[in-house]
């Protein structure tokens, strides 16, 4: 595969991980090759070994100020976590006196290692304390009134110096100040992970008792730490054995990760001439990315204060975008950026801007920018340079309103389906007319549906809900739409009629297109079905039917609603079989499983219900008790989401063909009719693709693409991504339509080497 373009990567993600610095990887690699020895070895090779540890051991405690504290070397900060809480819990739990009620607290915005290894020791070490956050305000300070209520009564506090999430810092003197005047004698663990060179440290000075440190963070290799020990402050090794590091953690050590860190502690102790950046220069980083995200993104809210935060932390959102979009802009761009939530719910979202109390949008959309001080000024001139890149993009793609010049963009033409959460909107366009129609219009698209109506000059003709919604309100008002009378579903009153297959249907002309209304009361008793004829030769032709919450994929509407009717769905369904085809695509208000749209023939060979009505093999009696029954196992979602249909068929695993890239290449060279799709957005595909790729259909567009080829569906299709999961989902959905000869790239673009 031959690049179009290959953008050499920029790197601001080093609050997750920095590269390694040359001389240090040297380094590393020098040792591995001659200073292979065992630092416990009493052998000359293992001396040499012993003399690397404790010159870089005098390092880290000149960088830390460590005075008669102790310094182990450690595999991360991880590890020093462990060690710090595991120590002060094993030393609390001998003065814990029965009947009393502790606490162990802990900044709500810590990393997770730090509550949870907190809980995970309470609970090992039978301590049973209550384990509590301390509140931030909004702008990330620790709450020193709560603090100083609660700090008489905890065994051990642990706070951090810097969030890596939003760079923000704390006053450790403050801090320091509101602990010790309330519990003199508390365990107080600092978390300096974020910290290291980029803020000054003096632990000795303090009267904090452990301090974890990571190599990774700054330009050493992963697998090596340190952690800090204050001169008296009780000790329990984490982990025992061979006796290494004095008995204090045992192991053998990690020497090609100390030679490294060895040569960042020179760089961090050289007063001229090193390699790290001054912390003025970061500020400058900062202001420059800074003024650069908001020329390109104009309503962007950063969400750390600069005021209190390093310089080498930006956190941002930019209104209307989620975090995972504007991680999939800046990926095509090659600008590495972290999405600043844990994914590991449903909805992406930060619990450390959570706890800030910031909006949730806000929340849900935060990206970090971060860097560390071996960035050059190259890197962000170039990183400025492609942000405006990355707008000019959405600008082409119509997603963001353009400040520049955008005149060779793409007409928009046909169906584009947006989603939120499980619900869909559905947006027709037609090129030649340049008039546009929407469906079940979602409150949270309007201002992206008005951006693309008005950068694509598309008159909206009419905005039409299928029912009235359950899980949310029309948001028809919030667009510009003919001065006409409408009815509550925004339906004109006065329109003309059509006749199709013996039924008279009120109709909408638009272009060579008509858009008719089918009543198919149910799941509400206002529901409707819109139907979008094209005409081919004078003859219409159902291209889709938007069919609400009548069939959904794997499921019926729901008729439990005060106005759902079962008998009447089981005429509604029994009258859209006479007009629509077996394969005319239905296009639902929810798509729960990202399958996009479906057809009666694919429902019905796994739903066995609708197949019985479809062949005539059920009663309206049996069916409406039938239908009872499945409406009972609705649940709905933790109550976010109303679910508009009870899921009665698992989603079904469709095989495909797998390729890894050399496959795919090899396949390629093999057969000439195959089909690549580049299945990302336009403003992805945009800014780098590969010229091997015929067609960029993003999931917007998949129903479109379908629509188009529903008489075509054995070409070889190959579909592509970032990673490869949108491309499965989608290929995933194509063969479940029908599409017979289908395959994606497994791990997509990203394990491309070249890409
Ligand atoms: N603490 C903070 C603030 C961190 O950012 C990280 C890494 O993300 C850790 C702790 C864990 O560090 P390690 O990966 O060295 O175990």
């Amino acid at each position: 595969m031959t690049e179009d373009t290959v953008l050499p990567q920029i790197y601001l993600d080093a609050n997750a991980t920095t590269p390694v610095l040359e001389q240090a990887a040297n380094a590393a690699l020098i040792t591995m090759k001659t200073m292979f020895g065992n630092p416990s070895s009493s052998h000359i090779t293992g001396l040499q070994a012993k003399q690397l540890m404790e010159q870089t051991r005098q390092k880290a405690r000149a960088v830390l100020g460590s005075g008669n504290g102790r310094v182990i070397f450690t595999s991360g900060a991880t590890e020093g976590i462990q060690t710090g809480i595991l120590s002060a819990l094993c030393e609390a739990k001998k003065q814990i006196e029965p009947h009393k009620q502790y606490t162990l607290l802990y900044g709500a915005t810590e990393h997770k290692a730090v509550p949870e290894s907190l809980k995970h020791w309470n609970h090992i070490l039978e301590i049973n304390a209550e384990v509590k956050a301390i509140p931030v305000d909004n702008a990330g300070n620790l709450d020193f009134d709560f603090i100083a209520r609660e700090v008489p009564n905890a065994l051990m506090i642990c706070t951090m110096a810097v969030n890596n999430e939003t760079g923000v810092y704390q006053d450790l003197n403050a801090l320091e100040s509101v602990i010790r005047t309330h519990n003199a004698d508390v365990f107080w663990m600092v978390d300096c992970v974020q910290a290291l060179g980029k803020r000054n440290l003096n632990l000795a000075r303090t009267t904090i008792d452990y301090a974890p440190f990571s190599g990774h963070k700054l330009y050493a290799p992963k697998g090596i730490g340190f952690v800090y020990i204050r001169n008296n402050a009780p000790f329990t090794p984490f982990i025992a054995g061979g006796g290494q590091e004095s008995g204090l953690r045992s192991g053998t050590e990690n020497l090609p990760g100390l030679a490294a860190l060895d040569i960042i502690f020179d760089e961090l102790l050289k007063e001229d001439g090193s390699q790290f950046v001054s912390v003025d220069k970061l500020h400058d980083y900062r202001n420059q990315l800074a003024q650069a995200l908001t020329r390109a993104f104009p309503t962007i809210v950063f969400n750390n204060q600069f005021s209190n935060s390093v310089p080498t932390t930006l956190n941002f959102a930019i209104p209307g975008f989620s975090s995972k979009e504007i991680m999939d802009l800046f990926d095509a761009a090659n600008i590495r950026v972290s999405s600043g939530s844990a994914c590991s719910s449903k909805v992406t979202r930060s619990f450390v801007l959570d706890a800030m109390g910031l909006p949730a949008w806000q929340s849900e959309s935060a990206i970090r920018m971060s860097y560390g001080p071996a960035t050059t000024q190259t890197e962000i001139d170039a990183a400025c340079e492609r942000i405006q890149h990355c707008a000019q993009a959405l600008g082409h793609s119509c997603l963001m309103q353009a400040h520049h010049d955008i005149d060779n963009k793409e007409a928009l033409d046909g169906l584009v389906q947006f989603k939120v959460g499980g619900a869909c909107c559905w947006l027709f366009a037609d090129k030649q007319a340049k008039t546009a129609i929407i469906i079940d219009p979602l409150p949270e698209l309007v201002e992206r549906l008005n951006t693309i109506l008005e950068c694509q000059q598309l008159t909206l003709l009419a905005a039409l809900d299928t029912h009235g919604h359950a899980d949310h309100e029309s948001s028809r008002v919030a667009f510009s739409l003919p001065k006409q009378a409408c009815d509550h579903l925004g339906w004109p009153t006065q329109t003309t009629t059509m006749e199709y297959k013996g039924q008279q249907l009120a109709c909408i002309p638009f272009g060579h297109y008509h858009l008719a209304k089918l009543p198919t009361p149910g799941h509400t008793e206002d529901s409707v079905s819109f139907i979008l004829f094209e005409q081919q030769q004078d003859t219409p032709v159902i291209k889709y039917v938007f069919c609400g919450d009548l069939i959904l994929m794997g499921a019926l509407g729901r008729t439990n609603f005060p106005t759902s009717s079962s008998s009447a769905m089981f005429s509604s369904i029994q009258l859209l079989a006479t007009l629509a085809t077996p394969d005319t695509l239905l296009c639902p208000s929810h798509d729960y499983n990202n399958e996009f749209a479906t057809t009666l023939s694919a429902e019905s060979s796994r739903n066995g219900t609708l197949k019985r009505i479809l062949c005539d093999e059920i009663s309206v009696t049996e069916f409406v008790e039938k239908k009872a029954l499945i409406d009972q196992n609705i649940v709905d979602d933790a109550g976010s989401e109303i679910m508009c249909g009870a899921t009665v068929c698992s989603k079904d695993q469709f095989s495909l063909h797998e390729y890894t890239a050399s496959e795919l290449a090899e396949h390629m060279q093999h057969n000439n009719n195959l089909l690549l799709i580049d299945i990302r957005e336009p403003h992805e595909y945009a800014l780098n693709h590969n010229r091997a790729f015929d067609q960029n259909v993003p999931l917007t567009r998949l129903t479109d693409f379908i629509g188009r080829h529903n008489q075509d569906k054995s070409t070889p299709l190959v579909l592509v991504c970032r990673s490869g999961s949108r491309s499965q989902v989608a290929a995933q959905a194509l063969a479940r339509l029908g599409f017979n000869n289908i395959g994606h790239l497994k791990g997509g673009y990203a394990l491309i080497p070249s890409a």
